[in-house]
């Protein structure tokens, strides 16, 4: 699979607010499992737990005592800039002119590297290997120019650092004494927030996690937007004027996003449902069964079986305690990880014509260990259904890709990628049919991973040496 990249979370205005961010990184662990942290802020001091690993394992009641304050920023990781160790795990916290300040990032920026370089070379020093570094220093050296500053310059401050930053950022700061919520103007990755019965604030990659914590959802964090959230109330100023070109990531929709949430004002379950019932228009199939690839496919699973009338069957079943396949780089290791992750329901599928959904194919491999599971427990024919276009380009904004060779659709037809993953037949979801399943315009949306249209040029300049292939888009 595409890795997901990070989550992030914060509270403002609650003296439990250590306890109900863990309670939000709980919500989000979808989103990155490698480290998880939180730093909290008591008035005077900031306190901080950072540690890899499941937040269920980095965190406990006594840890949790140690973290006082009413403000509170949390992240969950997967490493997208920068090595998976614990001196990158988020959040980051420095102190410099302005006090102390601490930021969980979601996001990738595409010109870190140069960004980075130009800091070096005035002298700037950096302890991590993480894009998010350079925004602490950007933010520094824009409070240097303004020694007096206070709270108020805050927005104007954070503008100043932030202006010529490219990329996708969804980020939280701790910055004196604020909870200060940025999106950047293309809004490429979700935020919202919403008030606490307590009175107080939350804010979250997903709505998913407000729910948890019982916050009420206000709204989404507008791309671009600037949020202080205070005792006094969520205070809007402008990052980049409202109205600019949007690159949502639609692949939020199609896998990253957990089915309760709710993005751009559509429940994620209700598009994949939609996406299942295009994909069974578009690729119908004479089969006996529908089943999923299980958790992520179920509702486009359950559309495709709704529009096509073909029953709905359970065929594979999910190890849930075995963490995410991704974490051993070895193909070996994944392969049989993949072998460990599910198992196929025998009595259900022996004999049967089966037509398995998934919810896209990145390399294809295990796609095809998948395929020779399902063909050993007796599958007749296997028909399988993709609830979103080829990925043929890899994603510079968030996500973690393998290299544009590694894409099993960047250089093969479909019969092709069919014999390699051993199916009797192969249906993507075509683009419109993706378009048409989500709420529109289409321009609102990043889909550079399916037809190479990256939304800052550089992203694919900058990053080329991390791809093998010869186009340019
Ligand atoms: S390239 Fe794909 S995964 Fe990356 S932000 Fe764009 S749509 Fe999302």
């Amino acid at each position: 699979m595409f890795h997901e990249e990070c989550g992030v979370f914060g509270v403002s205005g609650s003296r439990a607010a250590a306890r109900l961010t863990y309670l939000g990184l709980y919500a989000l662990q979808h989103r990155g499992q490698e480290s998880a942290g939180i730093v909290t802020w008591d008035g005077e001091t900031a306190f901080q737990h950072r540690a890899m690993g499941l937040v269920s394992h980095v965190f406990n009641e006594e840890i949790l005592d140690r973290l006082p304050g009413d403000i509170a920023i949390g992240h969950v990781r997967y490493s997208t800039t920068g090595q998976s160790q614990l001196i990158n795990a988020q959040p980051l916290i420095v102190r410099f002119q302005g006090g102390q300040l601490a930021a969980a990032h979601n996001g990738n920026l595409v010109d870190s590297d140069s960004l980075r370089s130009r800091l070096e070379a005035k002298g700037s020093i950096f302890r991590t290997t993480t894009d998010t570094e350079t925004i602490l220093h950007l933010i520094a050296r824009a409070y240097a120019a303004r020694p007096t500053a206070g709270p108020d310059a805050i927005p104007e401050i954070l503008g100043e650092a932030l202006a010529g930053v490219e990329g996708a950022y969804s980020i939280l700061f701790m910055l004196d004494g604020k909870l200060v919520a940025v999106r950047d103007p293309r809004g490429y990755r979700p935020l919202c927030f919403g008030r606490l019965a307590s009175g107080g604030w939350a804010v979250a990659s997903e709505s998913c996690a407000l729910d948890i914590v019982g916050a009420e959802h206000e709204r989404y964090v507008e791309p671009g937007e600037i949020l202080v959230l205070d005792e006094s109330g969520a205070h809007s100023h402008r990052l980049a004027p409202a109205g600019g070109p949007r690159s949502f990531c639609i692949f939020e929709y199609i896998y990253f996003s957990r089915p309760d949430s709710v993005l751009r004002g559509a429940s994620v379950d209700g598009v994949r449902r939609a996406l299942g019932r295009a994909l069974a228009r578009e690729h119908p199939a004479d089969a006996d069964i529908v089943f999923s690839v299980p958790d992520s496919s179920n509702a486009a699973a359950m559309g495709y079986a709704e529009a096509s009338g073909i029953p709905l069957e359970i065929g594979l079943i999910r190890n849930h305690y075995i963490g995410r396949t991704f974490i051993h780089p070895k193909q070996s290791i994944r392969d049989l990880r993949v072998r460990i992750k599910y198992n196929p329901v025998e009595e259900t599928i022996r004999g049967q014509r089966v037509v398995v959904v998934d919810d896209s194919i990145v390399r294809g491999t295990t796609s095809r260990e998948l395929m020779r599971i399902i063909r050993k427990a007796g599958a007749k024919e296997i028909h399988l259904r993709v609830a979103s276009p080829p990925i043929r380009f890899p994603c510079f904004y968030g996500i973690d890709t393998p290299t544009r060779e590694e894409l099993v659709a960047a250089s093969n037809e479909i019969e092709e990628i069919a014999r390699f993953i051993g199916v009797d037949s192969l249906g993507y979801l075509s683009f419109d049919g993706l378009l048409s399943s989500v709420p529109n315009p289409r321009d609102a949306y990043c889909v550079a991973c399916f037809d190479g249209s990256y939304p800052h040029e550089c992203a694919y300049r900058e990053n080329r040496s991390k791809t093998t292939g010869s186009d340019t888009p």
